[in-house]
């Protein structure tokens, strides 16, 4: 096999199944100088199963600023050098954002190898918007921090997704019981491409019911998705533009856009834009 280019090769591997694993990724382990892995001896598994015979080095968050600089300083005197993480997409609530932007700063190659990754795998077969989404990687640990991240997202619209540990499941989706509502659709994706995959989408309120008397639903690992909050309909913004009229003819544009956003429900910036075009119009 030909050598790799002397470059920092991002290469995803499998997050249980480990046959998902890309030609391509097989290919660049075995060629590169070294690999930079979060827990050498959790990737010695895979690397032996593909008969993979590359040097390893541990690369994780408590070694990462200084393995970085010595990783990158054997880029520069012409070695290849792949990074993956236990599972997944490196850098996807996993270490390497320090050896990425190191190696960009000093204007080394940065070649990502895509393949598995627990978010999208999760998203592709849930059943809700893959259009719009946003990933919030772990939630607080602790009830309080995570309600207070919960109430900041109480009003986007895009697909939530959250890795969660199972030890948090239940509590975790009690809060968003209290913060989303029960009628919102969310999903537990749980032990992905494993024998025990299961993908469950409910309203919460029977989601929570669901996990909450299942021991077995609260095991292994865990995506979960929640529906984003429905936006205003064509129909309703005929209504939001009632309302903006009246507020206007008797207060300031950005006074009835917050007044407008609370009475209705809606994002305060939208009703701004709707109130902004009314008043132009
Ligand atoms: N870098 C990984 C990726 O690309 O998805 C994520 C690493 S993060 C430290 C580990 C978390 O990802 C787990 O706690 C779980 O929330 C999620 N995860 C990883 N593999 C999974 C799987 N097979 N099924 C469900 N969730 C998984």
């Amino acid at each position: 096999m030909k050598d790799a280019t002397a470059a920092l090769y991002i290469v995803a591997t499998p997050i249980g199944n480990l046959a998902d694993i890309s030609a391509r990724a097989i290919e660049v382990l075995s060629s590169v100088d070294l690999i930079a892995a979060e827990d050498t001896r959790h990737s010695k598994f895979l690397l032996q199963h593909y008969a993979i015979s590359t040097a390893t080095i541990s690369l994780h968050e408590h070694n990462e600023q200084q393995r970085s600089e010595m990783l990158l300083s054997r880029i520069m005197q012409g070695e290849s050098i792949a990074l993956i993480s236990d599972a997944g997409t490196p850098l996807i609530s996993d270490p390497g954002f320090r050896l990425v932007t190191m190696a960009r700063e000093q204007a080394i190659k940065v070649i990502p190898i895509p393949g598995a990754c627990a978010v999208i795998t999760a998203l592709s077969a849930s059943g809700l918007s893959a259009e719009r989404f946003a990933f919030e990687g772990f939630l607080p640990p602790k009830a309080t921090a995570r309600r207070q991240v919960l109430e900041r997202l109480q009003h986007e619209t895009r697909t939530l997704i959250f890795y969660e540990s199972p030890k948090r499941i239940v509590a975790s989706l009690q809060d968003m019981l209290l913060v989303f509502g029960g009628e919102r659709r969310a999903c537990l994706a749980r032990e992905l491409t494993k024998m025990f995959e299961t993908l469950i989408t409910l309203p919460l309120v029977e989601l929570v019911e669901v996990v909450s008397n299942d021991p077995n639903q609260q095991k292994g690992e865990i995506v979960l998705l929640i529906e984003g909050q429905a936006k205003v309909a064509d129909s309703d913004e005929m209504e939001v533009e009632r309302v903006l009229q009246i507020l206007l003819a008797e207060m300031p544009l950005k006074q009835a856009a917050t007044l407008a956003a609370s009475i209705l429900g809606m994002k305060k910036n939208k009703a701004y834009d709707i109130a902004l075009k009314l008043q132009q119009k």
